[in-house]
């Protein structure tokens, strides 16, 4: 098959490598759509520790080409549609048998970060991919596969917003109005709340607006936490989403947060500086600080209903679709300050 091996940050090339052969609980997919994830912008420019080379790429749909000899033929057969649970989880230890497959600690130390014997990466930048089939979701034959490439991040997304205890008529404030903010506006609204973003870049506020967000706020305009304070009388923002990488946001997440609402840090920090928290205050406002990482397996179910249903369109966060043999070309527009997903059509 043909596959992006990454043989160095800014270094890729498509190349041949071996076929994956699927075990006898595996299936075989043929990857038709790929998008880059920031992750893959980091790996390209390098800004990380994972051993090269590498074959990026978790944010992938396909169809089922090959079944290995157990697969049961009842449920799985050729030419279904197919999303696979991308982060991996040993479902043995206590975090994966508590329903946090997400938070594995194998996740950390499997060959999607690092390989020093071999090739590192989630393997999706390829025409094929091996898979569980615990870990393969359905989809409709009539969803395009560039929407549900998309299923990765909006189970993330999923994953974040669940973990708040959002009520009707809530007021949440986003922070940051990348593809990741818009699709905590998008999503959020489905959850009937007044979405408040925060960005800076005007183009990206506008495209919020006409996502569904409520109101859309320049930082550099106006002091975020005050104006939050006003717009929701007082009050704040029952469920705070830092979807930026910025350290000092992270606290301006947690004031403009009300009383025992929840703040979701959902971005990862670079670089990951210490952020000063008044703990005290934590105590006497009951806010709940938290994380949100990856995907779980129920919100992976979750994003591939609301894309077979009709329930949820993403259209509006694909960038550009490009030929994955124009590889560096998709890349070049995926690491512009101001672009949505980039898919990688790979036939
Ligand atoms: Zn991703
Ligand atoms: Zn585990």
């Amino acid at each position: 098959m043909k596959a992006l091996l990454m043989r160095k940050p800014g270094d890729v090339v498509l190349t041949e490598y071996p076929t994956p052969v699927p075990d006898k609980n595996q299936v075989l997919v043929r990857i038709h759509a790929a998008e880059i994830c920031v992750n893959d912008i980091r790996d390209y420019k390098g800004e990380c520790d994972f051993t090269y080379p590498r074959i990026g790429g978790h944010e992938y749909a396909g169809e089922i080409v090959q079944l290995g000899e157990k697969v049961n033929t009842k449920r799985y057969r050729i030419g279904q549609k197919v999303v696979t649970y991308c982060i991996d989880n040993c479902g043995e230890c206590y975090f994966c048998h508590h329903g946090l497959e997400n938070i594995c600690p194998d996740f950390k130390h499997s060959i999607a970060y690092r390989n020093p014997d071999g090739v590192s990466g989630f393997f999706g930048f390829a025409q094929y991919i091996a898979a569980d089939t615990r870990d393969l979701f359905i989809c409709g034959d009539e969803v395009p596969y560039e929407k549900l490439a998309l299923t990765e991040p909006m189970a993330c997304v999923l994953n974040s917003i669940n973990r708040t205890k959002l009520c009707f008529g809530d007021d949440i404030l986003v922070i940051g109005g990348g593809t990741m903010g818009l699709l905590h506006v998008m999503l959020a609204k489905l959850r009937g709340v007044r979405v408040i973003l925060s960005e800076p870049d005007e183009k990206r506020r506008k495209k919020a607006l006409s996502l569904g967000a409520d109101l859309a706020l320049d930082p550099f305009a106006c002091d975020i936490v005050q104006e939050v304070m006003e717009i929701t009388g007082g009050v704040g923002a029952n469920a705070v989403f830092n979807t930026t990488a910025v350290p000092a946001l992270a606290l301006q997440a947690i004031d403009a947060a009300a009383q025992n609402g929840t703040v979701i840090m959902f971005s990862s920090l670079h670089p990951n500086e210490p952020v000063p928290v008044n703990l005290g205050s934590v105590h006497s406002t009951q806010k709940i600080i938290t994380g949100a990482q990856n995907g779980s397996i129920e919100t992976f179910r979750q994003a591939v209903a609301l894309l077979n249903k009709g329930l949820f369109d993403p259209s509006a966060l694909i960038e550009a679709i490009y030929d994955y043999r124009d590889f560096d070309k998709a890349m070049a527009c995926a690491v512009q300050a101001d672009t949505y997903k980039v898919v990688l059509r790979i036939g």
